[in-house]
């Protein structure tokens, strides 16, 4: 059964179609009805429609407007058009732009009428079919060469801001022998197979096509940066040479990739896939199994990514971090009462590595989770030294990471190596940022609360600088504040009367909610002054020291202690 539109504003033209169709027991036709174009549109929205009938004057819409606002809305339902008698003109601009027929109202008849149904909806079967074939590829079901071009063109003329389109060329490697030595039909069964597992590791919005033997086309919206690729080729590139199972015989299949970028490695479509394909034959030149982007800058960046990111995987069994301490000083006494930790990485070639580069790949391959332990149990370790050897280090405070933060077991881990080294809680301090708390608040506060049963304090690092919600300030079982180091710069000589003002609002928010406020990165006398004279209660920064090896650290303490025993 055949459901038909019929879209007639004159009830007695419309009660005559009705009629016709009804006639014929053997028409398999049921007709629904709308006497307006929008009521129509709404019916065509359900998407159960297989013919139309569009009488093109309506009260709402009038002309062959109204046939393009019924074909735009409804690409794949066959139409025909009614029109009156001398309006044939109309009629044919219908046809040509894409009717499948036209019947001229006042010379309808139940066979005409009947023989149009039928040969439209065929007609637009076949269309669709050919059109289907013109740009799918028939083995994989994915877009072919052709409609790729259409997508890419369309992606590339789409961008209102300039955001980066990947272009993968990707080729499936020693596909011939699999070919060759297992068959014909097992090889096809592969690349439906990959072409399956591609489709199913693309966002939304992303393409993949198939433009030639094993060879794919992918298209990646949105590519913001070149680590947003690399992780998405990482995740392309590892689905593709998951084991497969095929006839009875399990295989292993890797890929070969290029990728252009635009706008920087092309403007238009033909310069963008000639690019991705120049650079997957590099990839196939390097060994196959590995992805190359076309610019050399490109490459190399993302070559000592990949080196960095094997590196930092070693870096811990091999004991390449280290812990450095650097003071935190009470305003009021100007002594040391605490210190925090900042991890190192001493790499044997490259030397130091700053947290900076290293913490972001951490956090993004999930080895922050190790790492963070090990500079929790470090500073726990050094801290109980210390005391044991009768030093008074104060608090010593670590960061965590957002990662690390929202791992399972945080706390559990925490409470396990207080045990392990003996440390006295109230030794401990550990810092997050705003945006680790409030990216899920709930969730945050049971793991702050149970961080802090613990006995443990909690800071909030670079505070002012993410978001905070206020009232959720107030409910965080949290302990202090620490300024960020940018509202500190911005405490020059006090020339102006806005310097400062930030670092003053914070300060006495802190206190309002009855937190320590701690301000990092003093560096001159003129901040210094500055967050005494507004009664902050702790400072950290190069005026009074960098962070320092644990040894210089131990000096200073020793000096300290020298220093309390004279007074
Ligand atoms: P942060 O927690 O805000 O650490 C303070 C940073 O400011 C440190 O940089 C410190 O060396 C620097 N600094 C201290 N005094 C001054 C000063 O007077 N002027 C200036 N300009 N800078 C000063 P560092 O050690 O390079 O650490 C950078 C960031 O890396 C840290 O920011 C922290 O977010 C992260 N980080 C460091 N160690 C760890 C760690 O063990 N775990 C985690 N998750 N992150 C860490
Ligand atoms: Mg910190
Ligand atoms: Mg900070």
């Amino acid at each position: 059964m055949h459901n038909v539109l019929l879209i007639e504003d004159n009830p007695g033209d419309a009660r005559l179609i009705r009629e016709m169709i009804a006639e014929d027991p053997r028409a398999p036709f049921t007709v629904h009805f709308a006497d307006r174009l929008a009521k129509g549109l709404e019916h065509l929205s359900a998407g159960e429609t297989a013919l139309v009938i569009l009488d093109l004057s309506l009260p709402d819409s009038f002309g062959l407007d109204t046939f393009t606002k019924v074909y735009t809305h409804a690409p794949a339902v066959p139409i025909i058009v009614l029109t009156g008698n001398d309006d044939d003109a109309l009629a044919l601009s219908a046809v040509k732009g894409g009717a499948q027929d036209y019947l001229v109202k006042s010379r309808l008849d139940r066979e005409l009428l009947l023989r149009s149904m039928h040969y439209s909806i065929e007609r637009k079967r076949y269309q669709v079919q050919l059109e289907h074939q013109a740009n799918y590829d028939a083995l994989t079901g994915l877009p072919n060469r052709n409609l790729l071009h259409d997508r890419l063109r369309q992606t590339v003329y789409s961008q209102r801001n300039p955001r980066n389109i990947a272009v993968v060329f990707m080729d499936l490697d020693h596909f011939k022998f699999v070919n060759d030595s297992l068959g014909h039909s097992t090889g096809d069964k592969l690349l439906k197979a990959m072409g399956d597992r591609l489709r199913s590791v693309l966002r939304e919005g992303d393409t993949v096509g198939r433009v030639g033997g094993d060879e794919f086309v992918l298209i990646l919206n949105d590519q913001s940066n070149e680590e947003v690729i690399f992780r998405a080729m990482q995740r392309i590139t590892a689905k593709v040479a998951e084991p497969i199972m095929l006839d009875g015989k399990e295989l292993y299949v890797t890929c070969s990739a290029g990728i252009s970028l635009y706008p920087q490695d092309g403007r238009d479509v033909d310069t963008l896939l000639k690019n991705a394909d120049a650079a997957m034959y590099r990839a196939k030149e390097h060994g196959r199994s590995n992805f190359q982007f076309y610019t050399s800058e490109m490459n190399e960046r993302v070559n000592d990514r990949l080196a960095l990111e094997h590196a930092l995987r070693r870096a811990l069994e091999r004991k390449e971090f280290m812990l450095h301490y650097q003071q935190k000083v009470d305003l009021r006494t100007g002594s040391i009462i605490g210190a925090e930790a900042l991890v190192r990485w001493s790499h044997p070639e490259w030397g130091l590595v700053r947290p900076a580069r290293f913490i972001p790949i951490a956090e993004e391959t999930g080895l922050i989770v190790q790492l963070g332990e090990w500079v929790i149990h470090e500073a726990a370790r050094q801290t109980r030294d210390w005391l044991d050897a009768g030093l008074k280090p104060g608090v010593v405070s670590v960061n965590l990471s957002a990662r690390q933060f929202r791992a399972d077991g945080l706390v559990l881990a925490v409470s396990r190596i207080l045990q392990e080294t003996g440390l006295d809680p109230a030794q401990l301090e550990v810092e997050l940022t705003e945006s680790m708390v409030m990216h899920n608040v709930e969730a945050a506060i049971a793991t702050l609360q149970g961080l802090k049963s613990l006995g443990i304090s909690l800071s909030v690092d670079d505070f002012g600088t993410g978001y905070s919600s206020l009232s959720y300030l107030k409910d965080l079982p949290i302990d202090a504040l620490k300024i960020d180091r940018s509202f500190v710069r911005d405490i020059r000589s006090g020339s102006e009367a806005e310097d400062g003002i930030l670092a003053q609002a914070i300060i006495s928010l802190g206190h309002a909610l009855h937190l320590k406020v701690i301000a990092e990165g003093v560096e001159t006398d003129a901040q210094l002054h500055f967050l005494k004279r507004h009664g902050c209660d702790q400072v950290q920064g190069f005026l009074y020291g960098e962070p320092v090896p644990p040894e210089q650290f131990a000096q200073l303490l020793e000096r300290a202690k020298r220093r309390g025993k004279r007074a």
